[in-house]
Order: structure tokens, then C-alpha cells, then sequence
């Protein structure tokens, strides 16, 4: 899995900016395990008037270099493996 979303909050930090992406811990129930995470894609209602919550997805592919999550990386965004 690549880095980007830590990177980009790094440099939102040394921007000065009080912004940061949010990264989700993911639990997979059926193994009991945290997942990968991933970037979100949060959503607004296309019907402000009704009462059904919006939805957030999950993005398949990290939005910064494109490298499908779950995937071998690609090495320029390698993250540091950790045995
Ligand atoms: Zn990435």
C-alpha cells in the first residue's frame, strides 16, 4: 500500500493549515482483523428534504498516484514494511 494520505497530511501540517484527510480505521468482521485503510469519499444528499442519511464510500484506488489498494506498490511510494 502506498503512503500518500500520511504524506499529504504531512504537508497539510507544515502548511499551517488546520486541514488534514481523514483516515478511517477499517475492521473486517469476518476475520477480526483491522484492513488496509482507505481514502473515503464522502458524499452529499441529493435531496437535502429527506431524511435518509448519506452515504460514504470507500475508494478502491488511493485518489494521489492511483495505485489500486491491496495492490504491490508502486516503489517510488512504497511504505516502509514493518516485520
Ligand atoms: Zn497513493
Amino acid at each position: 500500500m502506498c503512503n500518500c494520505m500520511n504524506k499529504v497530511n504531512q504537508q497539510l501540517e507544515k502548511d499551517g493549515v488546520n486541514t488534514r484527510i481523514t483516515i478511517p480505521f477499517t475492521f473486517n468482521f469476518a476475520t477480526g482483523k483491522l484492513t488496509t485503510p482507505r481514502a473515503v469519499i464522502e458524499t452529499e444528499k441529493a435531496d437535502p428534504t429527506k431524511r435518509e442519511k448519506k452515504k460514504s464510500f470507500f475508494a478502491t484506488y488511493c485518489p494521489v498516484c492511483g495505485v489500486k489498494y491491496d495492490q504491490p506498490t508502486a516503489p517510488e511510494n512504497a511504505e516502509e514494511v514493518k516485520s
